[in-house]
């Protein structure tokens, strides 16, 4: 890659570390992994991740590949696998060869860990949970060795032998690196490598009845796989010390070029929760509707809802890296898709909160076809039929029977205003419901108005939207807000307390009838109203609005 490739690419202390270990010949190229857990929906803290461990091997033309960290059979589903493959294609990454799993190497794991056990550096301990947590000490106070850390090598041996085939029972015993019960570094404290579990794996059934601890598995999936750049979230910053330790204890991956990991923040975002166990209890308690729900974070939900991948990998560009602990304004989430939709979206119009508008001067026999352009900004996308007949919509927001002040632009008694890609119209009278209220506006249109200004230097400064009432289709809008009332319901002891009771409010309205084709998660804006696409979970004509035409929040 030449220097001009290289400059034009983001800059992070990651890329800074790649291009001094590819300067000083450390490594030959870059090779990274997504190591997701197969316990939940991707959200989009994943995506950060995704887009920089993707992307920066991307960039230095090495490659990602994608491995499930499935060493917890009892948490784990082949749905979430699945759901997880799905998530990582659209947001528009390859992972490199086939998918990985870490369990794909439980055999060569045993092994490793046999060699450990064989160096003295490891054995098999007998203490109950209980006991071992007293043994290991806290924060203040240094930790005592187990009395089973001297356990001699061959005795360990086949202990560790034993446990592997199921000679005990479910917590009796586990193997422990032998590293430090001093050290400043809890997870230093002769870590947990393998834990017994009699629960069957979705990939390995019920070959195993020994699993790997996280720190045990992960240094080791990645020297196997030749991982150069081990890049994870802060909260893994211990954790470096048995990943390193484990990997210089082994012949085969004690050596300059072995992996190494480095931490940077994760995403947290204003508004919502960013863990997959609080995503899971809202779905269990049922306070959203699945995964997938539009309101919720995961790259499942934020698709549905209309989310472009490209505004999502925006999203992360604009972000970029750090070491620091923050929480992310929505609104740039909300400004990535807002300039993304704004550029690629067809135009159209809805009328979400209906109220009939009668065109008295106009003949019930008649139906005009006008034309009007899928892009106001783009005349290549060409131009799109509107139908304009007596009997029209329009939005009860968009009228008011007297005119609060002269600012206001859009429709009251004996007053003009332009229906949208259509003629000038006058409101004149209106007939009540027998609720009282208002259920009909009789209007007059100037049939000289359309595509130009009205005569006698009349000024029609409002422009409203409309849609014609034989061929309009009826929909459903679920217009969504934040989900959380509070900015950082992640830090509450119940953020369920703080669930938005307007999270989701539904609205039936009409749309222009070639939305019948619309597709689910293509969004269009709905002029004057903001982006909408298709649920793409209901047979029926159902839109969920993805974002707002502006910032309406910061205000
Ligand atoms: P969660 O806390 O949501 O359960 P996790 O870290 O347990 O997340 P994993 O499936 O283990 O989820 O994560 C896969 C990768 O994604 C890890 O490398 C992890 O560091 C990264 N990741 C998870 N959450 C975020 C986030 N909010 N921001 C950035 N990266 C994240
Ligand atoms: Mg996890």
């Amino acid at each position: 890659m030449n220097s001009e490739t290289l400059s034009k690419k983001p800059t992070n202390f990651i890329r800074n570390t790649i291009n001094e270990d590819l300067s000083s010949g450390k490594h030959e190229s870059v090779i990274t992994r997504f190591p997701p857990e197969p316990n939940g929906y991707l959200h989009i803290g994943h995506a950060k991740s995704i887009c920089l461990n993707f992307g920066t091997a991307k960039d230095y033309d090495g490659w990602c590949n994608l491995r499930f960290d499935d060493t917890n059979p009892a948490k784990e589903d082949i749905e979430y696998v699945e759901s997880i493959k799905k998530d990582v294609s659209w947001l528009g990454f390859e992972w490199h060869d086939k998918v990985k799993y870490s369990s794909d190497y439980f055999e060569k794991f045993y092994q490793y860990a046999t060699e450990l056990v064989s160096k003295g550096l490891a054995y098999v301990c007998f203490l109950s949970a209980d006991e071992a947590k007293k043994y290991r000490g806290t924060l203040t106070e240094t930790g005592e060795n187990s009395p089973y850390r001297d356990t001699p090598i061959e005795e360990n041996l086949a202990l560790f032998t034993k446990m592997k085939e199921g000679g005990f029972k479910e917590g009796e015993c586990v193997l422990r690196g032998k590293i430090d019960m001093s050290s400043s570094f809890m997870c230093m404290r002769d870590p947990i490598f393998y834990r017994i579990r009699f629960d069957r794996h979705h990939q390995t059934a019920n070959k195993w009845c020994i699993y790997p601890m996280y720190d045990f598995a992960h240094c080791l999936g990645d020297a196997i796989e030749g991982v150069t750049h081990s890049l994870c979230t802060l909260e893994f910053q211990d954790n470096r010390r048995p990943y390193d330790w484990i990997l210089e204890n082994l012949d085969e991956f004690n050596k300059p070029d072995r992996p190494h990991q480095y931490e940077f923040s994760r995403l947290n975002l204003e508004y919502t929760v960013m863990s997959k166990r609080k995503l899971q209890k809202l779905v269990e308690n049922k306070l959203v509707s699945g995964w997938n729900d539009p309101r919720m974070p995961t790259l499942s939900g934020m698709r549905r809802r209309g989310y472009t991948s490209a505004s999502i990998r925006d999203f992360a560009r604009r972000i970029g890296i750090s070491k620091v602990d923050s929480i992310t304004d929505v609104g740039i989430l909300e400004a990535s898709i807002r300039d993304d939709l704004n550029v690629i979206a067809p135009r159209t119009m809805a009328v979400i909160n209906p109220i009939k508008l009668v065109i008295e001067n106009y003949s019930k026999s008649e139906l005009e076809t006008l034309q009007a352009p899928i892009h106001p900004q783009n005349e290549e996308m060409g131009k799109r039929n509107i139908f304009f007949g007596r009997d029209l919509y329009i939005d009860k927001e968009d009228f008011l029977e007297k005119s609060p002040n002269n600012k206001y632009k859009r429709l009251a008694l004996d007053k003009e205003v332009r229906l949208r890609n259509a003629y000038v119209i006058k409101a004149n009278h209106v007939e009540y419901n027998e609720n009282g209220d208002i259920s009909t506006v009789y209007c007059t249109y100037d049939p000289e108005t359309l595509g130009k200004n009205p005569s006698n230097g009349r000024k029609v400064k409002g422009v409203i939207h409309f849609v014609e009432a034989s061929k309009s289709i009826k929909a459903e809008f679920r217009i969504y807000d934040r989900l959380f009332l509070n900015p950082n319901p992640g830090g509450l002891d119940d953020p369920t307390s703080a669930i938005n009771p307007e999270s989701i409010i539904i609205r039936k309205g009409f749309v222009e009838p070639e939305m019948l084709n619309a597709k689910p998660e293509i969004a269009y804006q709905f002029e004057r109203e903001g982006y909408f696409c298709r649920d793409n979970q209901s047979d029926d004509l159902v839109f969920n609005k993805t974002v707002g035409l502006r910032d309406t929040w910061s205000q």
